[in-house]
């Protein structure tokens, strides 16, 4: 069976209801074939094929049939594209011939192998008609404004015919559907064919009387879906055939998905046992908190399915004591799935490329396809949770393409994402095999967040180069964010867009951080001891601090560089200063982190080869985890907190150090990096390029001499952002927002919504 339907006003039309139905029907018969014929240029057919919820053509006709081409390799058909190409004479003998005629203008869309142009009906004139016919090409003028150079005897039948004739296919076994003039030349090759309802009077009148012709009532996809019916074309068993299976709605109104369980797994007397995370970062008790109170929710998160335990749980609780109706809904995969989704190909192909890396990214394809199918698996636990209208949370590039799955599941939801990693320039972004596929799966979504306005607007810029939309919001970033202040500033960002028919609302919302959580260290007593032993060991020398994870984006040899200039440069620092270096290594199985641990190393050796005295360390490494209590005695006994990162989504140890200065009336200065997130929004921080050493060392020695009324001054204004906006803000602005894009596609507010709202 061959499906060859018109786009416009024909299968992209109708009610949106009508369309999923088609889609989905054609989704569950593989055995149709399915061809787009359009006037559409095949520029502008591509971004459908972006669109997860629209099927894949086998074959598109474009340029009202002057283009053929297989509709996964976008390749023309040869056989049947040749022909065409013999009879054109090329755009520009059109053009020159012309040239001289007033009132014709040139359409401004993509077209090949036809001219196409506007004008009044005056301007079509037999002189025209001659030049025409002297270039072998047909003229086709139509509702007094479109005109269109053709080849000869080249039109939409004609060239779907054609296609008939190469594959070989019983013309008992193809349908047609259009709604327009401009597709009469399909039903005139006797196939069976609908004209879907609110077609154009002219095409209705052409086709009256035709046995073989529908008149369908629905327009758009519901009229081919009656036509379905009319003619039997889906077999004996009809529409009824879908073969997908129904999802039932669960009965949670907030679903958040997320890679991490809301507790720590690990295995006893070969059960799996769960304990609370030993190293919350804040996230994960704020998002559980939403569930305070009894309400009722989900949390969908993976879990390895491991064959020497009795049994799988797929849902267990949370917290009963503190969330009674939060259930865990955990998605099994295999080891290998959590290797290759999660630890490999999410690092090595993701990871650099969203921190502008991309050079040493590398993509597999049958990893890619792994990452599909385990997205696929989020997107059908979280349907089976999700009650109906309920409001899904997505976090994170780990679940990039659980939105295209999911609407297809649950057209009904609310679906929301926050990106946690930076998210790069169209520049970078584009170098991704599957840019399209993950842009079209995100705009699914009804909200998306990032931490700062930098990252959306460049998220805005790949979709543009994706697909059409219409920017219908925009809002000035300040004066909550730096404007022009450092490189990923921005002083306008886009909030609302409109694809198709949907409204996608989107934000920027900085993480912030559980301010309790460095309260709850100060008073510890062992975390006091610390501090006076630091005290009494730094005693005459100024501490440098430096806190981060090994990782190339970190930027670590660059400021280790930066500390050896420094001490070139000051030989007066020399048994002044130390830089204290706390570098958290890699997961063994992250091989590619090898080589930067080892120039890491090299660097520190010769820093203190060179300039190590009798009672003095320049640089301290300390290479492990050190425990969030330990962090914040160094967070309160460093004089500057060195933080530059070459790219950084956000940095929440940037944020960790203000808090804990702010809280012990510190005079303490933080350099940060102006590429990481959060020097958009920490205003107070002194700010440095990392990719300029001079600045780097300067900037440093800058806030090792600070007068300490200045330093005073800034932790200040650094501590009322930090503790104004932090980690309960975050989650409440959040969903606030969620709301509101509910609102704006016409959905009720969930339950849960309207509570935070
Ligand atoms: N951290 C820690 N121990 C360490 C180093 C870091 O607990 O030895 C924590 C730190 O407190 C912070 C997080 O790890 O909460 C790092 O977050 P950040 O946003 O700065 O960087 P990311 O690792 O997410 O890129």
């Amino acid at each position: 069976m061959l499906l060859a339907t018109d786009l416009d006003g024909t299968f992209l039309g109708g009610s949106p209801e009508d369309r999923q139905a088609l889609y989905q029907l054609i989704a569950s018969h593989p055995g149709i074939d399915l061809v787009f014929v359009t006037g559409r240029g095949l520029e502008s057919v591509l971004p459908l094929l972006a669109d997860p919820t629209i099927p894949q053509p086998d074959y598109i006709i474009c340029d009202v049939g002057c283009t053929v081409v297989d509709g996964r390799t976008l390749q023309p058909l040869h056989e049947v594209q040749g022909q065409i190409d013999d009879k054109w004479p090329g755009e520009y003998r059109i053009q020159e011939a012309v040239g001289h005629i007033d009132g014709l203008i040139r359409q401004d869309v993509p077209q090949d192998r036809r001219c196409s142009y506007f004008c009044e009906p005056d301007v079509v004139t037999d002189e025209l008609y001659n030049i025409a016919a002297r270039l072998n090409c047909d003229l086709l003028y139509s509702a007094g404004w479109y005109l269109d150079f053709l080849p000869r005897d080249v039109n939409k039948g004609a060239t779907l015919t054609a296609l008939i004739e190469h594959l070989d296919i019983d013309r008992e076994d193809i349908m047609v559907a259009g709604d327009t003039l401009n597709d009469l030349s399909m039903y005139e090759h006797d196939f069976i064919g609908v004209c879907v309802g609110e077609s154009e009077p002219g095409l209705i009148a052409a086709t009256e009387g035709r046995a073989r012709v529908y008149h369908a009532e629905a327009p758009g996809a519901g009229g081919i879906i009656e036509a379905f019916s009319y003619f039997g074309f889906l077999g004996e068993e009809g529409i009824c055939a879908e073969a997908r299976d129904d999802i039932t709605p669960g009965t949670s109104d907030l679903v958040i998905v997320y890679h991490r369980l809301p507790y720590e797994e690990y295995v006893e007397d070969g059960l799996m046992k769960r304990r609370p995370h030993k190293s919350p970062n804040g996230i994960i008790p704020t998002l559980a908190s939403f569930f305070k109170d009894g309400k009722k929710g989900a949390w969908v998160a993976w879990s390895v399915q491991d064959d020497t335990l009795k049994k799988f749980e797929t849902h267990t609780e949370v917290d009963a004591g503190k969330y009674p109706n939060l259930i865990a809904a955990r998605v099994p995969l295999s080891k290998q799935e959590v290797d290759i989704f999660y630890k490999k190909f999410s690092k090595e192909a993701f990871w650099p490329t969203l921190h502008t890396f991309w050079e040493r990214a590398s993509f597999d394809d049958d990893h890619w396809q792994v990452f599909c199918d385990v997205n696929r698996k989020f997107a059908e636990q979280t349907a089976k949770e999700a009650s109906e209208g309920a409001t899904v949370w997505l976090h994170d590039y780990n679940l990039w393409m659980v939105p295209a799955y999911l609407r297809d599941m649950r057209p009904d939801l609310n679906i929301a994402f926050f990106h946690h990693t930076y998210f790069p320039s169209a520049d970078v972004f584009n170098v991704l095999p599957w840019r399209k596929e993950i842009i079209g799966s995100l705009l699914q979504c009804d909200y998306i967040g990032f931490h700062i306005p930098r990252q959306s607007e460049n998220f805005i810029d790949v979709a543009k180069g994706v697909m059409p939309f219409e920017v219908t919001e925009k809002s000035g970033c300040a004066p909550r964010f730096l404007t022009y202040g450092c490189a990923v500033g921005l002083d306008e960002m886009t909030t609302e867009i409109k694809v198709n028919d949907r409204v996608i609302r989107l934000g920027a919302h900085p993480v912030g951080l559980d301010l309790k959580r460095v309260d709850n260290a100060l008073t510890k007593p062992a975390v006091q001891q610390h501090m006076n032993a630091l005290r009494e060991e730094l005693h005459g020398v100024k501490l440098v601090l430096s806190v981060e994870r090994l990782d190339y984006t970190k930027g670590i040899p660059a400021k280790l560089d930066a500390f050896e200039r420094l001490l070139e440069e000051h030989p007066e620092l020399h048994g002044k200063v130390t830089l204290v270096t706390v570098c958290v290594p890699a997961a063994k199985e992250m091989t590619v982190y090898n080589d930067l641990q080892t120039e890491i190393e090299q660097a520190v050796g010769r820093i203190n080869g060179r300039y190590a005295q009798v009672g003095w360390t320049p640089v301290q490494f300390f290479f492990r985890a050190v425990p969030f209590d330990e962090l914040v005695a160094y967070y309160a006994m460093a004089d500057v907190m060195w933080i530059t990162p070459l790219r950084d989504g956000l940095n929440l140890v940037a944020k960790e150090y203000v808090a804990t200065q702010g809280k012990t009336g510190g005079r303490g200065v933080l350099v940060l990096s102006e590429f990481a997130g959060a020097a958009a929004e920490v205003k107070g921080a002194v700010l440095c390029n990392p990719h300029d050493p001079a600045e780097m060392a300067e900037t440093c020695y800058f806030a090792l001499s600070m007068h300490p009324d200045d330093a005073a001054a800034r932790i200040g204004e650094a501590f009322d952002v930090v503790s104004y906006y932090d980690i309960g803000y975050w989650g409440q602005a959040f969903l606030r927002e969620v709301a509101a894009s509910a609102e704006a596609n016409g959905r009720n507010i969930p339950n849960q919504l309207s509570v935070v709202a």
